[in-house]
């Protein structure tokens, strides 16, 4: 547990999966990614879905920062990414500090790749049938700009937007969108950080009480390795932008000590920077 302010943060690893490590490292060759990571006979590289946890006791609010590939893979599409997803992971994370599902009271949508928002719905019965939400008393908070561009997703990246992890949560009226390219805050202690590069309106909850901020970076940084400024992926729409924004979440972690947790890192939840925005270095590897 690491606390940022006021704030009990967690990270939660809900399950693991691999892509293919050309896909994930972009025009960066093999010889050197190789070095960087480990990797199967496949070429895909070992890669984890992390929840981030964030418990403030005061306000009585439990908030949630995606939710991993879910269940609702058949044995054949799962096994294409070696998804492994723990649906108790999240359940037991809460019960070891005395809360349920019941008790969150907000999930931060980052963007909707399956990878990342699976966990919002799984079957309710039969796969392919009705699905019904895993946290019905939770608000959804997801940028309206991303939620349009989900529907309506690009050639290049509609393999990554699976229709039926977000049915269903408009009808069930727990969507609260996040308007505008420099959002307001929504919930007390919660700033958020947009980024155009790996895909559009991409949200990042950054948790920021008594001068501490700490920032889920989703798919801009999402392991270690990517923590090399040009290290972006294939996967990215906008790479350039991707770039420019992690200069600008570079700066501040090593100018104003924001630190980092990431979403798919296997072995690290976060970390604390220095060095230089061109070659930043872990300084702390955080306690998440
Ligand atoms: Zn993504």
């Amino acid at each position: 547990m690491l606390r940022i302010g006021r704030f009990e943060v967690y990270s939660v690893v809900t399950g693991t999966f691999r892509l293919d490590g050309g896909a994930m490292f972009g025009v960066v060759p093999k010889v050197l990614w190789g070095n960087a990571t480990d990797f199967d006979e496949q070429n895909r590289i070992y890669l984890a879905t992390r929840t981030l946890l964030v418990l403030d006791r005061q306000a009585k609010r439990v908030i949630l920062a995606d939710t991993g590939c879910g269940t609702k893979w058949t044995p054949e599409k799962a096994e294409r990414f070696a998804i492994r997803h723990d649906r108790e992971a999240i359940p037991r994370a809460l019960a070891a500090i005395g809360l349920c599902i019941e008790d969150v009271t907000d999930v931060v949508v980052t963007h909707l790749h399956f990878d990342h928002n699976g966990g919002l719905t799984k079957w309710f019965d039969d796969p392919g049938g009705r699905t019904v939400l895993c946290f019905p008393r939770a608000r959804h908070w997801i940028h309206r700009r991303h939620w349009e561009h989900a529907h309506k997703p690009s050639v290049k990246d509609r393999a990554s937007f699976l229709p039926e992890d977000f049915a269903g949560l408009e009808e069930a009226g727990v969507l609260a969108f996040v308007e505008g390219d420099q959002p307001a805050p929504a919930i007390a202690g919660i700033e958020w950080f947009v980024s155009q590069g790996h895909t559009v309106y991409h949200l990042h909850p950054v948790v920021a009480d008594g001068g501490e901020h700490l920032i889920f970076v989703g798919d801009l940084v999402p392991t270690v390795a990517h923590l090399r400024l040009g290290w972006v992926m294939a996967y990215d729409l906008f790479p350039l932008t991707t770039i420019a924004e992690k200069e600008v979440i570079f700066r501040n972690a090593i100018e104003h000590g924001w630190r980092l947790a990431f979403a798919h890192d296997t072995k690290v939840g976060g970390v604390a920077l220095g060095g230089t925005v061109e070659r930043p270095i872990v300084t702390q590897t955080l306690d998440l």
